[in-house]
């Protein structure tokens, strides 16, 4: 590093603390660079999570409306978005859950081609798993077991499995909830606590069992002296004055993301950013930063191929369940209905009902009035069939006690686009909105292996209420928007991640996935921030602008 980068405030500034912004904090300090993290959302102690989803206030994240939660939901034409917001990202909710996809997903999409990947992968996977702390589920719950049956009736047995997790579990014989020193790094992190199987994961691990970001890779970079701006939003991002690529570095205004008024608002230097505020974080921000004027050279393939991971959100409730349904690891268990459609049982901690209200009867058909004539047929004739049951199916009380999320992905090729413009509903201002063709929200297969699930367990299938009333699917899994690619014509970001046109810019999230998983992505998406990370040279073995030039201009 020379004298000259001193004039900065940082060498690098990051943009969000998930799975990517949280492992290149890690690698860049270890390479003798300064680096800060701005992060929007809030730090948590395990304590300070919410007991049950009705405490609204400390789970969904709306700092407007006095919400500062760690869980945000974003509705589009074409989706409904969940994704985390925390010190930590979206490893504060998320579920634990981390597969490697399919070796197929490298022969689709832009990123074709540009790298071997099926050989260069497999050792950031390893570098990623063993940082995550990912290891076989070894405790089953009542809805895993319920998995596995349905899916020897189904024909499909042999696929079962138990996931892969960044959960620290007890051993054999072992009791839970026991704190052990350090088990991860050799005493360099935190202690940490076995997992008590309380189906707790995505309302926030309250016994340090869950491997979140802020319990290894962040705060192992912490440790290292990365400096993290919590409940801090960065709004603005442009080139130091004299040279419009970024090659004298960037300016960096951030405010209070939790503040009405006293915004405090900060300008911070640093030589290079890397943006890591997810798929939809990033999208929304550098859209803005393109049509104001900071980064007007950003790829126009920006918002394109965005993906859902082709997800379908179903599932079935038991009333009067004599087994608690959500005991066990939030995600245990997965089942292979078909090479491309994969379903894992998930659940959610007892107390957790208030996503029961947006649950209700499984219904067939073709999207649209048909299928919403179907539904209110539907639960008409259950209501006068049934009327107890079918009343106590669609009570919010109990429901994550007696009620299992089956949820469907598949690895097929979709994918919708986001656009900056301003929505019919609130022409005030431009948002985010999403185009394209519709995502299917009907997988026949999957809603007959849900009723297969609801009938060994004595239950009735579900479907998510959006997905009948408006034909929009829910989605944890929203990835792509600033895809790699070999070109400013095809992409955003280079295989390195280096934005297009632009020195000592990144991006390291799920905005820059080529293809859909199948998979849950968080592996995926730290295995690809290692890699573009092990390319940055060390601070003090080369100069700036050689380090990080974008590939083409
Ligand atoms: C309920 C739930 C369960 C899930 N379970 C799983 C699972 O089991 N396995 C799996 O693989 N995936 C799971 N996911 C998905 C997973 O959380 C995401 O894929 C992953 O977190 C994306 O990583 P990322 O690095 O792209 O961004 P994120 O982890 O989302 O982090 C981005 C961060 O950037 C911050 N940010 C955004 N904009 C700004 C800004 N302008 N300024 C400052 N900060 C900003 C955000 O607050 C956020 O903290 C789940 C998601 C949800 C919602």
């Amino acid at each position: 590093m020379s004298s000259d980068d001193r004039q900065f405030d940082f060498d690098f500034i990051v943009i969000g603390s998930g799975f990517g912004g949280s492992v290149s904090a890690l690698r860049l300090i270890e390479k003798g660079y300064r680096v800060a993290v701005i992060e929007m959302g809030r730090r948590w102690a395990p304590l300070s999570f919410p007991h049950t989803g009705w405490s609204i206030h400390r789970w969904f994240w709306r700092p407007k409306l006095g919400l500062r939660g760690f869980f945000n939901m974003r509705f589009f034409r074409h989706a409904t978005i969940f994704h985390g917001c925390a010190v930590g990202g979206g490893s504060i909710t998320y579920a634990g859950t981390l597969l490697s996809p399919p070796d197929r997903v490298w022969d689709s999409g832009s990123w074709t081609g540009l790298a071997d990947w099926k050989t260069e992968m497999p050792q950031h996977y390893q570098t990623a798993s063993r940082m995550l702390g990912v290891t076989q589920n070894t405790i089953l719950g009542p809805a895993d077991e319920l998995l596995k049956k349905t899916a020897e009736a189904a024909g499909s047995g042999p696929t079962f499995y138990h996931t892969r997790v960044g959960i620290f579990q007890a051993r054999d014989g072992e009791a839970a909830n026991q704190t052990f020193p350090d088990p991860f790094f050799g005493g360099a992190g935190p202690p940490r606590a076995t997992c008590t199987a309380c189906g707790g994961c995505m309302m926030g691990c309250r016994y340090r069992a869950k491997n979140t970001l802020d319990l290894n890779y962040l705060y192992l970079a912490e440790e290292r002296g990365a400096v993290v701006f919590p409940e801090t939003k960065v709004v603005d991002v442009k080139p130091i004055a004299g040279a419009s690529d970024g090659r004298a570095g960037y300016e960096v205004s951030a405010e209070k993301s939790t503040a009405w008024v006293r915004r405090e608002p900060r300008k911070l230097t640093s030589r290079g950013v890397v943006f890591s505020a997810s798929s939809l974080g990033t999208m929304e921000l550098l859209f803005r930063l393109k049509e104001k004027g900071s980064l007007p050279g950003i790829s126009g393939r920006l918002g394109k191929h965005v993906r859902t991971n082709s997800e379908s959100i179903i599932g079935a409730r038991v009333p009067a369940c004599g087994e608690d349904l959500s005991q066990g690891i939030a995600i245990g268990s997965g089942v292979y209905i078909d090479e491309h459609t994969h379903i894992e049982a998930v659940r959610y901690p007892n107390g957790a009902d208030l996503l029961g209200l947006l649950t209700t009867f499984l219904t067939d058909g073709r999207p649209g009035l048909h299928r919403v004539g179907l539904w209110i047929k539907n639960g008409v004739l259950s209501l006068l069939r049934h009327p107890i049951k079918t009343l106590r199916l669609v009570w919010p009380l109990g429901w994550a006690r007696e009620a299992t999320i089956l949820l469907c992905m598949q690895a097929i090729e979709g994918h919708i686009e986001m656009r900056w413009e301003r929505p019919w509903f609130w022409p005030f201002r431009k948002m985010l909105v999403s185009r394209g063709d519709k995502v299917q929200t009907y997988i026949p297969k999957a809603n007959e292996f849900a009723r297969q699930f609801a009938r060994i367990a004595g239950g009735t299938a579900m479907s998510m209420l959006p997905e009948i009333l408006f034909d929009v699917p829910g989605t944890a899994h929203c990835i792509g928007g600033c895809a790699i690619a070999g070109s400013p014509n095809r992409g955003v970001v280079d295989d390195h991640h280096r934005v297009f046109g632009y020195h000592n810019l990144y991006i390291c999230d799920g905005s820059v996935l080529a293809a859909n998983l199948g998979v849950n992505p968080s592996l995926t998406i730290t295995a690809l921030a290692e890699r573009a990370m092990s390319f940055i040279p060390a601070a003090d073995e080369t100069a700036w602008n050689d380090a990080a030039v974008s590939a083409a201009a």
